[in-house]
């Protein structure tokens, strides 16, 4: 990511939507904008298989979900915010993963240009694969800045997606445990 580009085509847009770049609150926002874009859209510099360590299990079978995790995203239409909560939950198979590292998978792929949809598909392939679980259930739910402030303009609706692999594909009972438990 070059920020010294970013920073001059944000001073483009500042003065293409009819604003002076030069008056004093705008003066910085150059800089600012490519220091924020740098976090915002950091997750295309990093890949989920290089920070997802694993650990012996010891026989632990059952659920485990991770709560309430907030995410932000950027919506690829728009490229306006839309950010919310996430709850991601897998059966070990075997091995487990430091339950940190389960939100950080989730940033990885937030920080992009993105859909919701995308994100949760991702999110829960990436486990399947990287961990081999059992199964694995993935819920999003998001409010979109481009719904709110533009569009159908909408301002209390939520979005909400999943992605469920493995058992908690295959079995019914799994699934309501699951989305029972994130309630
Ligand atoms: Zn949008």
């Amino acid at each position: 990511m070059n920020l010294a580009k970013i920073e001059e085509l944000a001073r483009q847009l500042i003065i293409e939507i009819g604003e002076d770049p030069k008056r004093e609150g705008l003066k910085d926002t150059p800089k600012r904008v490519a220091k924020s874009f740098e976090r915002i859209f950091g997750g295309y510099l990093k890949d989920p298989k290089e920070i997802l360590t694993t650990f012996d299990g010891e026989n632990y079978d059952e659920m485990i979900i991770c709560k309430n995790i907030d995410f932000y995203s950027t919506c690829e239409h728009h490229m306006q915010p839309f950010f919310g909560q996430a709850w991601i939950g897998y059966i070990p198979n075997k091995k487990i993963v430091g339950i940190s590292k389960l939100p950080r998978i989730l940033d990885i792929f937030s920080r992009r240009l993105q859909n919701q949809e995308r994100i949760t598909t991702q999110v829960a392939d990436t486990l399947q694969e990287l961990l081999s679980p059992i199964g694995v259930g993935v819920v999003l739910e998001a409010e979109h800045l481009c719904m709110k402030c533009r569009g159908v303009e909408k301002q209390n609706t939520l979005m909400t997606t999943s992605a469920f692999r493995g058992t908690f594909k295959k079995k019914a009972k799994t699934r309501y445990e699951f989305l029972k438990l994130i309630k």
